[in-house]
């Protein structure tokens, strides 16, 4: 593609640049520039990218965006200066990989909590109608039925990863796309969704988080709000398919009018909730060790819902996923049946079945706080034990060891105290901080409490002392892909570590 082309949408033809070179790519960190690339220079929070101009052009690149005036006229190739690069990147990067959202139907979810799950649930109640579904999350990316995990430390990749991964859904012939946004990605500084072309905006809730970046309760819920903001941004009578807008919101969360405000007046606005009035509404929510049973009312018809996913909180994730699937056409029965079938997501609440009488459970949570919820939902689901297995990671936070060990010595019957990222420290000695927190708590070395750190043996040594109805929990791993022993990460897949414990028991097959 040509640079004029990529820069229509940023810079009156007056100011185009007089030439106009091929473009193979749009790049913000020098280090990957290769020859052709059109390189975007602003300044980081850490360094200036204009430092790097002189290293992209060594590299190749055919194009300089820039945003410091003391770079004027000093750039030996086509450039312009706009009045913020960062924020630039976004269009610049859904200009250059063809607009790819505007070849989908394309859905966010935003929110303080649930917005992996609700994804998740989305795409797989959107797919019982038929249609291949993209999915970009924290935990997974998906393309249809090709699913890999996000190993970008952040929940939302940077622009040109967004709109490359939105380019190759639909090249695979997605007609969904379905988005986390995290405040981060959407807010004003970093602009990261700009261009993608959003037509169903989704909220689940909002409490006080992050605000050191968003500086304010007010600035973060604005940030979040933005997403229906840019329900506006592409609305074309040639694509007649981009033109049908949808809010939804949880009309349970006390700030969900400021959302539903938010979106432009064309848009259809629908509501979810457990407590509230709302459009979609679930009743009687029993939870059991099983997962959750409750009926639904919606306005394509009513059902008794059934999902395997613990967690009263879950109730309102899969009410936001057949929200937008019902709305889209999906026929309510069909969405019920595809969320009745789904397991968990990956490593959180995830449940492990294969035809053992106990119920297992892994989850990624690792500090007190997680601990504390976790186990609050847990322990009422049975009558039996419930038995938990995890660690600390080392070179971490060591305060928080012994009070992971007294949360679970408080909640649980049987501690199993075990590796988790020990990294240089003495393994037995991380496990004896968590240790000493259960003893605290009445838990007896040795008896309620083992210290087994082969964290394999420890999963095994639990479900031998699993009887029927007993829950375990598998925590801290979650997802993760490996367990790091001093500097080497050792390849771990706890899910599959779990069924392969269950399988060496007799179960599944
Ligand atoms: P996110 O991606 O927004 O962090 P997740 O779906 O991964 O959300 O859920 C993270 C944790 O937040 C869960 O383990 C659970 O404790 C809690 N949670 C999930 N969904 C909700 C919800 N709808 N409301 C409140 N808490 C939730």
């Amino acid at each position: 593609m040509r640079l004029h082309e990529i820069l229509k949408h940023l810079c009156e033809p007056a100011h185009m640049p007089p030439v106009n070179p091929e473009i193979a790519g749009v790049v913000y960190d020098s280090r990957a520039v290769t020859p052709g690339a059109l390189f975007v220079a602003y300044r980081g929070f850490h360094t200036d990218g204009h430092a790097y101009i002189p290293q992209a052009l060594e590299r190749g690149a055919a194009a300089v965006v820039y945003e410091d005036p003391a770079w004027d006229g000093r750039v030996p190739v086509p450039a312009l200066r706009v009045p913020n690069a960062r924020v630039a990147l976004a269009p610049l990067a859904a200009a250059f990989y063809g607009h790819p959202g505007r070849r989908m139907r394309i859905v966010g979810v935003t929110g303080t909590d649930g917005k992996t799950t609700t994804t998740f649930l989305t795409s797989v109640a959107l797919e019982a109608g038929g249609a291949i579904t993209g999915l970009m999350g924290t935990v997974d990316f998906k393309i249809g039925e090709r699913m890999w995990t996000n190993d970008s430390r952040q929940s939302t990749p940077e622009a040109p990863e967004v709109q490359a991964l939105l380019r190759d859904m639909a090249e695979a012939g997605c007609s969904y796309a379905v988005i986390e946004a995290t405040s981060h990605a959407l807010s004003a500084r970093w602009n990261r969704l700009a261009g993608s072309a959003f037509d169903i905006a989704v909220f689940t809730n909002v409490t006080q988080e992050h605000l050191d970046f968003h500086g304010t309760v007010e600035q973060y819920r604005r940030d979040k709000a933005r997403l229906f903001e840019m329900l506006a941004e592409f609305n074309d009578a040639a694509a007649p398919f981009k033109q049908r807008k949808i809010a939804v919101v949880n009309a349970d969360d006390p700030h969900h009018r400021m959302f539903l405000d938010a979106a432009p007046v064309s848009a259809e606005r629908l509501t979810y909730a457990v407590h509230a009035h709302a459009d979609v509404r679930a009743e009687d929510v029993r939870s059991t060790r099983d997962g959750l049973r409750f009926r639904v009312t919606t306005p394509w018809g009513a059902a008794d819902a059934r999902l395997r996913l613990t967690g009263d909180f879950n109730v309102w994730n899969a009410l936001a996923a057949l929200t937008v699937a019902c709305a889209e056409g999906v026929p309510l029965e069909r969405c019920l049946a595809a969320l009745e079938r789904v397991p968990g997501v990956r490593g959180r609440m995830e449940r492990i079945e294969a035809g053992q009488p106990f119920t297992v459970l892994v989850d990624y949570a690792h500090t007190p706080g997680a601990f504390e919820k976790l186990f609050r939902i847990v322990r009422p689901l049975t009558e039996g034990q419930v038995i938990a297995v995890f660690g600390s990671a080392g070179e971490r936070d060591r305060a928080k060891r012994p009070l992971q060990g007294e949360i679970a010595g408080r909640f649980c019957d049987l501690v199993i105290v075990t590796d988790e990222d020990p990294r240089l420290e003495d393994r037995a000695a991380i496990i004896a901080e968590i240790a000493a927190g259960a003893e605290a708590v009445g838990k007896r070395i040795g008896e309620t409490c083992l210290c087994i750190p082969d964290r394999a043996l420890a999963i095994r040594t639990a479900f031998a002392y699993a009887r029927p109805g007993d829950i375990v929990l598998l925590l801290g791993k979650g997802h993760e892909g490996s367990i790091i022993y001093g500097t080497t990460p050792v390849p771990w897949d706890e899910a599959a570590e779990a069924r392969r414990a269950l399988a060496e028991l007799g179960y599944g097959g």
